[in-house]
């Protein structure tokens, strides 16, 4: 079994939703497992949604809804020259379910109303395309995620239950068959649906991986592979061909958003290698990650990650910041959910580099204020060389005027204001 995994910008029109017919023509002789995005924004815009059905704002809701359906249709009746009613069934009962929940009293904490509805986009994506596969002649089986990932109940960032999934999965997957199904949404032991984070249909493509054993996940994106750097951030990146789980693992680390971080792990465990290829371009090879060849070419790589804080602390008595000082310091971190992506001790001060969150990181401040003295700079920019050399880290210095720097063998770390 083969795991293909496209994304909302690749399923983003008919025109989209065709390449993917034409790509998967190409593999007719395997079994295919093909999991699908919602199409274009439109996560974006059920997260709208919610904020304006929490907000007891109906007008807004229903506005909201009519986009979204007209757009779908839109995509619709470009693909089908006749109109085909099972299809339009399915999904006017989709769109019905919706409907229901945003006319009815809001059930549960907001994150839980969140996954409620945020993951329609995907149910109905994958409704169209499967529907426009088999018509196409490439015969395929709609599978509803929420019956094969199976999490907690920690929604939004649900946790996935590996013994049922895999039981779940193995149960309705069966060789000899294609399939579509959803990325980013399972449910909970209650069936009450659950969201894996944002982007997180490439780890759904690695679980699913992981359980079949898959021969190798290939997410088709808009892009060649997975480049030394993003071209809108930085001048003259180049395609990797290979690279190591590990360092894959490293970059995502970072903040490299080319792919979810938890995607490599599972993939990595079971040998299944992932290819990142350009939907556009199918004679390019792309990117493989897999075990073996670190990075090839061996080249630096470049990781920006705008809008970070640098909150520094210093005690008060001129006390030095120990480890019992710092435990608790990071235990804050941890429970504001904000993660350290740099930090530096000195005697009486620490500095952590955080992304600024405008919810946690004000009532974290106050927290830390009762036993600090507390300073912040914002609207900073982290940047993070893999393999650095000198050349490339002349030039991210150039970038801005440096606040804190860490070197290691293999990265170069550095946060400056522009
Ligand atoms: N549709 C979801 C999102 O936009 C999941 C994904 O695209 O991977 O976050
Ligand atoms: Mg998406």
């Amino acid at each position: 079994m083969r795991i293909f995994k496209f994304g909302g910008a690749s399923v983003k029109d008919a025109a989209g939703v065709q390449r993917v017919a034409s790509i998967v023509q190409h593999f007719t002789a395997d079994d295919i497992l093909i999991v699908v995005s919602a199409m274009g924004k439109t996560t974006n815009a059920l997260e709208d949604l919610v904020k304006s059905f929490l907000n007891g704002k109906k007008e807004d809701c229903s506005k909201q809804l009519k986009d979204l359906k007209n757009s779908h249709q839109q995509i619709i009746d470009e693909l089908f020259p006749q109109s085909n009613e099972r299809l339009t069934n399915e999904v006017g009962e989709l769109f019905l379910q919706l409907e229901t929940i945003v006319e009815s009293p809001a059930v549960g904490s907001f994150n839980q109303v969140y996954d409620q509805i945020v993951g329609f986009g995907e149910l109905i994506s994958t409704k169209i395309v499967s529907a426009y596969l088999n018509f196409e002649g490439f015969e395929n089986r709609w599978l509803d995620a929420r019956k094969l990932i199976r999490t907690d109940q920690n929604y939004r960032a649900a946790r996935v239950n590996w013994n049922l999934t895999r039981r779940l999965v193995l149960d309705n997957v069966k060789s000899g068959n294609s399939y579509i199904t959803q990325g980013f949404i399972g449910s909970d032991d209650n069936f009450n649906p659950t969201t894996l984070g944002r982007e997180g249909s490439d780890y759904t493509a690695s679980v699913i991986a992981y359980v079949l054993q898959a021969e190798e996940v290939t997410i088709w994106k808009d892009v060649p592979g997975v480049l030394n750097g993003d071209p809108k951030v930085f001048q003259g990146t180049e395609l990797l061909k290979k690279i190591s789980f590990r360092e894959a693992i490293e970059l995502a680390f970072y903040g490299a958003s080319v792919i979810h971080p938890k995607t490599i792990q599972p993939l990595q465990e079971r040998g299944v290698p992932l290819r990142v290829r350009s939907f556009s371009d199918l004679d390019q090879e792309g990117t493989t990650i897999s075990e073996g060849v670190n990075l090839e070419p061996f080249l630096p790589c470049f990781i920006r990650k705008s809008n970070q804080q640098l909150i520094s602390l210093a005690t008060r008595d001129l006390a030095f910041i120990a480890e019992d000082h710092l435990s608790k310091i990071y235990k804050l971190f941890h429970e504001y959910g904000l993660r350290v992506n740099l930090s530096q001790h000195a005697a009486t001060s620490s500095s952590f580099c955080v992304n600024d969150d405008p919810i946690a990181t004000p009532a974290l401040l106050e927290q830390l204020k009762q036993s600090f003295d507390v300073s912040v700079i914002g609207d900073l920019e982290l940047y993070t060389v893999r393999h650095y050399d000198n050349s490339a880290v002349a030039d991210i210095q150039s970038r801005g005027r440096k606040l804190l720097e860490q070197v290691s063998t293999d990265t170069y770390q550095i946060v400056i204001r522009i």
